[in-house]
C-alpha cells in the first residue's frame, strides 16, 4: 500500500522450498534459518538427488578433486583425472562426462587441461572459456523503519521489486530486481547477536537491553538489489600457474572490474531505495558504499549457436567434445537480473534428456 503511490509493485519470488508436503519433505516452517541450509529440509539442496542417485546405485567419491581431462585424437573425452587426500591419483572413465564444478572451477579445469593438441585446453576452441565472468553486483541497502515490520518470521528473501528488470533505460544503465529482505539486519552483518552485543557495548543491560534489542530488531529491514552486468571478456578467471594448492593445482586467478553501465545501475538503485525509505518513513537509512557479490557466477562457458564464439550449445554439449556436457550458470551467455539456480536447474533437465538420448543410442 506504501509503495502503489510510487508505481511500485512487490511480486512472490520463484523459490525452491515446499508449501506442502512434497517428495518426503515437510513444508516450509518460517524459521528463517535458510542460509546455509534447512534444518528440517523444506528448501531444496543437493543432498536430495545425492541420496536418490545413491539408491539407485551410483557412487559419490568425496573429497576428489578433479584435475585434469584427458582427450583422445579423435576430441572425445576419456577419462577425468583426479585427486583425494595426500595426493593419490585416480582416473574416471565412462562414455559421456559431465563437469558442474560451477563458474569459476570449471574453466580453471578446462584450462588447466591444455595439452601440446590442445594448448589452450580442453573445450576451448573459441578462445572463451574463462571468459565473460558475470555476477549481479549487489546494491545493499538498510533501514530502521519508525513502525515494527518484525522481520525472522520467514525465509530470507521471499519477494521483489521486478519492474526495473527491462526496459529504455537498458539504452543508459543497467536493469536490476529489488529483493525484499526478511532477515533485518543480517546482510548487512548485525544479526541479533551482534546488535545485542552493540547494545551492551552502548550500556544497556537486563530488561532496558531485552526492550532496546526488541525494539530495534522488529523495525530493521533492507534491500538488495541484483544489478545487470554485461559480457565483458577481459572479466575472466584465469589458472594461477604460480599459485598452486596444497595438491599442486593451480588456483583461480580472477580478473574482475565493474563498468559505468552497472555503476549507473548501483545508483539508480541508490535512489529508488531512498524513495522507498521516504515513503516509509525511516529513522536510520545507510547505503553500502561499495557493492557487495551475490554469488551467482556466470558466462565462463557460454551457451550459443556457433563453435567459433561460445563453449557450449544450447544442450549443454561442448562444441569441440561431443561427449562432454559443461553444466550450470557458466553458460549463460548474458546474466540478467534473476537468481540463477532454477535456471541452471532447468537446463540441466534438459542436458539430461540428452544424455539419456545419447546413451541410448
Ligand atoms: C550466499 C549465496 C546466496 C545465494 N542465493 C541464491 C538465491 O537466493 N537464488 C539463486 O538462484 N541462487 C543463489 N545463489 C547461487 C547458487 O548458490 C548457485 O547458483 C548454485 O549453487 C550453483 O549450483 P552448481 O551446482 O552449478 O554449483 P555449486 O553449488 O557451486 O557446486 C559445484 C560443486 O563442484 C565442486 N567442485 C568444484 N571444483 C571441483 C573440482 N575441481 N573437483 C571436484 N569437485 C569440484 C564443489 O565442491 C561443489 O560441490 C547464491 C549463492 C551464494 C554464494
Ligand atoms: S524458513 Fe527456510 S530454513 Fe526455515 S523451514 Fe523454511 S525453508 Fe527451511
Amino acid at each position: 500500500m506504501i509503495l502503489a503511490p510510487l508505481g511500485l509493485k512487490v511480486l512472490l519470488t520463484p523459490q525452491a522450498r515446499n508449501s506442502m508436503v512434497y517428495d518426503g519433505r515437510p513444508p516450509c516452517c518460517g524459521n528463517a534459518t535458510c542460509v546455509p541450509i534447512c534444518p528440517i529440509a523444506a528448501k531444496y539442496d543437493a543432498s536430495v538427488h545425492a541420496q536418490k542417485f545413491e539408491q539407485l546405485g551410483g557412487e559419490i567419491l568425496d573429497q576428489a578433486v578433479a584435475h585434469f581431462v584427458a582427450v583422445d585424437t579423435q576430441g572425445r573425452v576419456t577419462a577425468i583425472r583426479f585427486k583425494r587426500p595426500g595426493g593419490s591419483e585416480h582416473r574416471a572413465v565412462g562414455r559421456i562426462f559431465v563437469i558442474a564444478a560451477h563458474g569459476i572451477e570449471t574453466p580453471k579445469l578446462l584450462l588447466i587441461s591444455r595439452t601440446d593438441a590442445l594448448p589452450e585446453g580442453v573445450a576451448n576452441g573459441s578462445g572463451a572459456v574463462g571468459r565473460y565472468l558475470m555476477d549481479h553486483p549487489i546494491q545493499l541497502s538498510w533501514a530502521l523503519s519508525k513502525e515494527a515490520l518484525y522481520p525472522y518470521r520467514s525465509p530470507l528473501e521471499n519477494a521483489g521489486i521486478e519492474q526495473f528488470r527491462n526496459a529504455d533505460f537498458r539504452r543508459e544503465r543497467a536493469a536490476f530486481r529489488v529483493a525484499v529482505g526478511e532477515d533485518g539486519w543480517s546482510f548487512p552483518g548485525t544479526p541479533p547477536p551482534a546488535l545485542a552485543s552493540e547494545l551492551i557495548k552502548e550500556g544497556f543491560r537486563g530488561k532496558a537491553l531485552r526492550e532496546e534489542l526488541n525494539y530495534r530488531a522488529a523495525r530493521q529491514f533492507r534491500f538488495a538489489a541484483l544489478i545487470e552486468q554485461l559480457p565483458d571478456p577481459e572479466n575472466r578467471v584465469l589458472p594461477a600457474w604460480d599459485n598452486p594448492d596444497e595438491l599442486g593445482i593451480p588456483r583461480p586467478r580472477i580478473v574482475y572490474d565493474l563498468d559505468d553501465y552497472t555503476r549507473k545501475g548501483l545508483a539508480a538503485a541508490r535512489e529508488l531505495h531512498d524513495q522507498i525509505f521516504d515513503a516509509v518513513g525511516v529513522t536510520f537509512r545507510k547505503h553500502a558504499e561499495e557493492h557487495y557479490g551475490a554469488g551467482h557466477i556466470i558466462g565462463t562457458y557460454r551457451m550459443g549457436n556457433e563453435a567459433r564464439t561460445s563453449v557450449v550449445n544450447a544442450q549443454q554439449r561442448s562444441h569441440d567434445h561431443p561427449n562432454l556436457f559443461l553444466l550450470g550458470s557458466g553458460a549463460f551467455p548474458t546474466a540478467g537480473t534473476a537468481n540463477p539456480t532454477l535456471t541452471i536447474a532447468a537446463l540441466a533437465l534438459w542436458a539430461a534428456d540428452t544424455i539419456r538420448q545419447d546413451l541410448a543410442g
